[in-house]
């Protein structure tokens, strides 16, 4: 095709560029691509170009990488106006476990799902997603052939994805006077994550690349230890990164204490968990800090560790939480990427609540 050779020339109100080991924001200016990359960005592109695109007053920038893309509807928006949020089924009634949980979606619905929320992220800039969606309607977690689905939407779509179906070998559930529980079925978690591994091994670097892998066992409070431990063997041998949500809220932090006696990320250094690979959303109850009072080590070992926290701003700003303080995780060297973790997926509004 004659396009594809062509040399274009875009312009817009603001240009993200790189200057000095760091972004620097331009007004008016150029970005010239050819072929599939980025030839120039600054000012006043010195050659020849094949066309010009004036893109008026909007910002030109790298596409974003979100590490906690929502998959589905957000089940936390829905019950937001409908606390407590255990009345409204966001958590398993004993009643409802008991029966026996089943599948709320065709599988059809659950590919369907994740093209949709595709979309969605491309429109909002994000061109690498980790995606993450709820368990509460599922009859245990996610599954391979949604996933394998789920490849398929992201390459046709053009989005750069890091694919996992979500394990997990327990579940929480909520008794008659509203008190929660855990259930735990450790076998079929295990069963999950061999799932897991499998799927890493044949959809690692398909469609050209645009399809990498990852391991994305569910809420830290609903792992067992060896599930924990396997994960991370597992890992490092395939070499991919491992997302597991932590040290994100009150339940759970009285859950792994009563558990195990430690805190999550100290619970997380004792399974080996933490490696240069590994995401933790959302990273703001940890020690020291006002969500856990008291002397404590959590952000020192995360900053040891070279794990990265995935900051969800907005979603923790609805509950009232943050990190105490961005300023001061950075300043000891924790590495923090960004996760929208609702719908819509708008990263902007995300950096700026942070
Ligand atoms: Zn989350």
């Amino acid at each position: 095709m004659h396009s594809a050779s062509k040399r274009t020339l875009m312009t817009a109100a603001w240009v993200v560029g790189h200057e000095a080991g760091k972004h620097i924001l331009m007004p008016r200016g150029e970005v010239v691509y050819q072929d599939g990359a980025i030839l120039y960005v600054g000012h006043g592109f010195p050659g020849e170009v094949d066309e010009r695109i004036d893109c008026g007053q909007a910002l030109i920038a790298p596409g974003f990488i979100d590490l906690d893309a929502l998959s589905d509807l957000d089940t936390t928006i829905l019950s937001f106006d409908n606390h407590p949020a255990w009345r409204k089924g966001r958590v398993w009634p004993k009643s409802y476990m008991d029966a026996g949980p089943y599948e709320m979606y065709q599988p059809e619905e659950l590919v369907f799902q994740k093209r949709h929320a595709f979309g969605q992220l491309i429109r909002n800039g994000v061109t690498t997603a980790l995606p993450i969606a709820s368990l509460y309607y599922r009859e245990w977690a996610e599954t391979v052939e949604e996933f394998e689905g789920a490849a398929d939407a992201a390459a046709e779509l053009g989005l750069r994805v890091y694919l996992g179906p979500a394990y997990r070998t327990g579940n929480p559930y909520v008794l008659p006077d509203g008190g929660i529980e855990l259930f735990f079925d450790e076998q079929r978690g295990l069963q999950g994550l061999d799932d897991a591994i499998g799927f890493c091994g044949r959809m690692e670097g398909r469609h050209g690349g645009l399809v990498r892998t990852m391991l994305a066992p569910d809420r830290i409070e609903t792992c067992t230890a060896q599930l924990l431990r396997r994960t991370s063997a597992a890992g490092r041998e395939l070499g991919v990164p491992m997302r597991l949500h932590c040290s994100q809220g009150e339940f759970e932090r009285k859950t792994v204490t009563r558990l195990h006696g430690m805190s999550s990320v100290e619970w997380l250094e004792s399974l080996d968990f933490l490696t240069d690979r590994t995401l933790l959303p959302h990273g703001t109850h940890v020690s020291p800090s006002r969500f856990a009072p008291g002397p404590g080590r959590d952000l020192e070992i995360i900053a040891e560790r070279g794990a990265v926290i995935v900051h969800c701003p907005l979603v923790a700003a609805r509950f009232g939480n943050g990190l105490e303080s961005f300023a001061s995780y950075r300043a000891r060297g924790i590495r923090i990427g960004l996760g929208t973790d609702t719908s819509p997926p708008d990263m902007l509004l995300n950096m700026q609540i942070g």
